[in-house]
């Protein structure tokens, strides 16, 4: 078999377009080509147009990398970050970085994005005058938001508005200055822009259009005011340039291809030298050049097909639609809407719902749609506009959206479901119906979270979510899991996910400031988001939350579990199931002190006090605490034991240390707390006499050493487990399972056993971050040992010493009296 050496690929430019050429590529023809990739950015590929959501604090840089380190060693791409291009030696078919590296090419791929423009007033270079484009102009916005002040924010568009929304979430006085009139005037008309700018002044924004930047004053080479044409003088401590963007095509241009606004490209992405093609913000196409990254991922589809030897796919232009991102506002924009006397309009107002709905139509046909307050049907006007369908037969209830089109209303999903298959679905990602209902039916998947790691569908701004979710519903019918998007209770519209990475992004460290800032809709919550904000509070801040008891039930509150009978049983301890005469002595001891009735051994290989009074419970913790016994967390959400088998101590077949290592995993991991309960087992060889294939986690030594399995189950679901990976040495199966557990701790949603999580968010993601990416599982195993320093105290040996006396109040009691 004759195997073909891979040509040469370098690409200039490290953003979303390339990103997604690359993702079809492998898929398309996996090894034709030896990546390497210049970027001047210091940083692997990340979604751009989540930087808002950074920004406002509501996701973190980790949640919007697309491709982390380990995705370029997967695929053998050689990566330079903070390398910028300087030179295109198109003779010698090679590029030149600024720090000399030199890589030579088959193929070029330019993808160079585009650069802020940055309106030349005096005062333009201060220190803190930023533009909005990269991570570090948000890491340069946080820093100047963590001492509050003023800011300045100059060009009222999409993104200027995302900055100025953002800048106030994190404390800053917000004004923003607008040269028009209407606020996103290219996207928006003047009404759907008057509700723009009333929701954003609610939100404390103060808006100035018709405002024409003088100049930006400055103190010691520091920005401090900005000054208005009409005298209107503002105080800055930062200013943010948000007024538009040019294609960065210099580069290309300093090589002689042709440039006209951005890099001149054919239908097949091809510059005026075929082996260099261009892609992204950086190009122009049939005389356009785009903005948004829908038009870019089309073109990526065509590259990557052509560089696969597809030849026959071209790229013919997008039209493109437009959401903001600003939590709470609906806002939606496709098309033209300009006015002229050959077009015609539908118009839907409702003041009070605060929705504005406009459609402009030419020849029957909608060229334009803006839709404000309510934009559910964006995807089917935008659909029909692209189309070019007639609309004359649906005219009279055609502004009524999809729903009820026809006449009558139907059912939300059967609107979904007239939808054709290349309706698009996801704009950011250009995912359309059909590759959505595919990947549905032939992965299996059952809710949004599976969508979303398969097509990428919903992955960006979320604003299709409802329309995924009706997708699922339509395919699936009842089998269908509305898991994503489920409210974590009553008492909120926010899901599990919501809630944890608002409590990160708000820093919100108690559950008061939880229920005031995330708008709970009781007073104190209820017995479903109690316990589980407890948990996520804990688990965010290690040493700093305090355990709200009463938030727990009635097995935590006491440490021990409730029986039918009202009784409760306790378990202590037993280190990897491996007791003393003394340690039985004692349990006798308290057993015939407290005329316990029963004494069992558990499944766990540990001894149950069953039928212990529930006076009588303070005192036998006592007794078993003085005997040098901890509280076993038989009732916890949190480990509770490390079953073993003999091993090398007993058995003929053992080839490692079983109990041993079954007791060191214990003492390592017990007092933590987890969304669910955790049971280990250690095995110590393919016999597997501790069961170890049915746990959470579970340890199979074999001759080489480890294999570490999860996900397993044996309660209502009996589910064997999978294999993580196998390690060598007893060190490394303690930093795996505690980085494991950490990723658990910190992706599960409370009440979510492990196997439920693995299913969820995908068996690879344990093994990419936990295996294949050694600096992240260094990171999480950290964040676990730091957390354990603060959670292995025995609750017991806490409460004989007299904390907490009320254990025996439920939590809504507990409250009612506080504020009693
Ligand atoms: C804050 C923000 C919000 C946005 N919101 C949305 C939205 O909601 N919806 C939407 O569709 N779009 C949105 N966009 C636009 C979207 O992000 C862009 O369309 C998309 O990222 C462009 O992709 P690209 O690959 O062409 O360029 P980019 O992602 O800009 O990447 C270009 C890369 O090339 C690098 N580079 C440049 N020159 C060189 C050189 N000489 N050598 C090496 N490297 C070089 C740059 O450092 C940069 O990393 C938003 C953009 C921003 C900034
Ligand atoms: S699992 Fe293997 S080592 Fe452990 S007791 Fe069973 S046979 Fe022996
Ligand atoms: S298996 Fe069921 S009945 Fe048996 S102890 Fe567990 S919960 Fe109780």
């Amino acid at each position: 078999m004759s195997q073909t050496t891979p040509k040469k690929l370098v690409v200039i430019g490290n953003g979303m377009a390339p990103g997604r050429v690359l993702d079809h590529l492998f898929e398309k023809a996996p090894g034709a080509y030896q990546v390497t990739i210049f970027n001047a950015e210091p940083r692997v590929n990340y979604d751009r147009i989540m930087l808002s959501p950074v920004l406002s604090g509501e996701k973190a840089y980790e949640d919007i990398i697309i491709h982390d380190d380990a995705w370029y060693e997967t695929h053998g791409v050689t990566l330079h970050k903070g390398k910028k291009i300087l030179e295109i030696d198109r003779a010698d078919r090679k590029v030149v970085a600024d720090d000399g590296t030199v890589a030579e090419y088959d193929k070029l791929l330019i993808a160079t994005g585009s650069s802020p423009f940055v309106i030349p007033v005096p005062g333009k270079d201060l220190a803190g005058v930023v533009t909005y484009r990269d991570l570090d102009d948000v890491d340069a916005m946080l820093a100047a938001a963590k001492s509050g002040g003023h800011a300045v924010v100059i060009g009222g568009g999409l993104l200027g508005l995302e900055a100025a929304y953002g800048l106030k979430r994190q404390g800053m006085d917000v004004t923003v200055l607008h040269l028009m009139p209407t606020l996103m005037e290219r996207q928006l008309d003047p009404s759907a822009g008057y509700l723009l700018e009333k929701a954003l002044a609610d939100r404390d924004i103060r808006i100035i259009t018709r405002a024409n930047t003088k100049e930006i004053t400055g103190r010691d080479g520091k920005v401090a005011g900005v000054v208005l044409e009409d005298g209107t003088k503002l105080p800055a401590d930062i200013v943010v340039m948000a007024v538009g963007i040019r294609p960065s095509a210099q580069l290309a241009d300093d090589a002689g291809l042709e440039v006209g606004r951005g890099i001149l490209v054919d239908d097949h992405l091809r510059t005026s030298d075929p082996d260099i093609l261009a892609v992204g913000e950086c190009v122009e196409h049939r005389g356009q050049c785009y903005g948004l990254v829908a038009p870019l991922y089309d073109m990526a589809k065509v590259i990557a097909a052509n560089l696969a030897g597809d030849e026959a796919q071209e790229y013919t232009g997008s039209v493109t639609a437009t959401k903001l991102k600003v939590t709470g506002i609906d806002l939606y924009s496709a098309g033209d809407f300009a006015e002229a006397d050959d077009r015609e309009e539908i118009v839907l107002r409702d003041a009070a719902g605060g929705v504005y709905k406009r459609l402009v139509l030419k020849d029957n046909k909608i060229i334009g749609a803006v839709l404000y307050g309510d934009t559910a049907d964006g995807a089917w006007f935008f659909d029909m506009l692209k189309k070019g369908t007639d609309i004359s037969d649906l005219r009279d209830t055609l502004i009524f959206g999809q729903a009820y089109a026809g006449g009558s209303p139907l059912d939300p999903t059967a609107a979904v479901a007239a939808l054709p298959d290349d309706a698009e679905i996801c704009g950011c990602n250009g995912v359309c119906k059909g590759t959505i209902v595919q990947a549905i039916t032939e992965k299996g998947l059952t809710g949004v979270d599976g969508v979303r790691a398969h097509t990428k569908a919903s992955g960006s701004c979320g604003t299709c979510t409802g329309l995924v979710e009706q997708l699922l519903k339509v395919t699936l019918g009842d089998a269908f899991q509305p898991d994503a998007v489920q409210p974590m209770c009553g008492c909120t519209d926010l899901g599990h996910d919501d809630v944890r990475r608002l409590i990160v992004a708000q820093e919100l460290k108690s559950i008061p400031a939880v229920v005031q800032e995330l708008n709970w809709k009781t007073s104190c919550g209820c017995a479903k988001c109690r316990p589980a904000l407890n948990y996520y509070l804990l688990a965010t801040w290690p040493g700093e939350y305090v355990d709200d008891k009463q938030s727990r039930f009635i097995n935590e509150r006491v440490h021990a579990n409730i029986q039918k009978d009202g009784t409760y049983s306790v378990v202590p301890r037993m280190w990897g199931g491996i007791t003393t005469p003394d340690e039985l002595r004692a349990i006798a001891d308290v057993a015939d002190k407290f005329k316990i009735p029963t004494v069992k051994v558990t499944g766990g290989q540990r001894i149950d006090l069953l039928g212990v009074k529930k006076e009588d419970l303070p005192a036998v913790w006592a007794d078993l605490n003085a005997a040098g016994m901890v509280s076993g967390h038989a009732y916890g959400k949190s480990l509770r034991t490390v079953k073993t088998c003999v091993g090398t101590d007993w058995c003929r077949f053992g080839t490692q240390d079983s109990t041993g290592l079954g007791i060191k995993l214990e003492r390592f991991m017990w007092g933590s707390w987890t969304p669910h309960k955790v049971k280990l087992g250690v095995s110590g060889c393919p016999r597997n006499c501790a069961e170890a294939t049915c746990k959470d986690i579970g340890v199979v030594c074999v001759d080489s050493g480890y294999e570490i399995h999860f996900a397993g189950a044996a309660g209502m679901h009996v589910k064997g487990t999978e294999l993580l990976c196998t390690v060598a040495t007893e060190a490394e199966v303690l930093e795996y399972i505690g980085a494991l557990t950490q990723l658990y701790r910190e992706q599960g949603r409370y009440l979510e056993r492990i196997y439920k999580w693995a299913d969820r968010v995908g068996l690879d993601v344990a093994r990419e971050q936990v295996v294949e990416n050694a600096d992240r599982r260094k990171e999480l195993n950290a964040r676990f040992v730091y957390s354990q320093k603060f959670m292995q105290n025995d609750p017991w040996a806490e409460r004989a010493q007299g904390k907490d006396a009320e254990e025996f109040t439920s939590f809504r009691l507990a409250h009612l009296g506080k504020v009693a």
